[in-house]
C-alpha cells in the first residue's frame, strides 16, 4: 500500500494523487480532494439555497396573510360554518 495515504476525513486510505496536505487545528493532515472540494463548495450553494427559501417563505406568508384578509369576506368558505 505504498501509494495510498490515510485520509483523516474519511478515515480510510486513498491513492496519494487524490490527497493534499490540509492544515487543521491539530496540524497538517492528509485529506482527499473530494472532501476538500465538498467542504469548500456547498457553503456558497447553501447560502444561495437559504436565500431562496427565505424569499419563498416570505412570499408564502404574504399569500397566507392575503387569505386571512379575505377570510372575513367569505366566512362560510373559510370553514367557519359549524
Ligand atoms: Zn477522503
Amino acid at each position: 500500500m505504498a501509494d495510498t495515504v490515510y485520509c483523516y476525513c474519511c478515515r480510510t486510505h486513498h491513492p496519494r494523487e487524490l490527497m493534499r496536505l490540509f492544515r487543521t487545528r491539530h496540524g497538517l493532515r492528509w485529506r482527499c480532494l473530494r472532501t476538500i472540494d465538498a467542504a469548500r463548495r456547498p457553503s456558497g450553494e447553501r447560502d444561495e439555497f437559504g436565500r431562496q427559501m427565505t424569499a419563498q417563505n416570505r412570499e408564502q406568508s404574504r399569500r397566507l396573510a392575503d387569505l386571512g384578509h379575505l377570510r372575513h369576506l367569505y366566512p362560510l368558505e373559510a370553514g367557519e360554518s359549524r
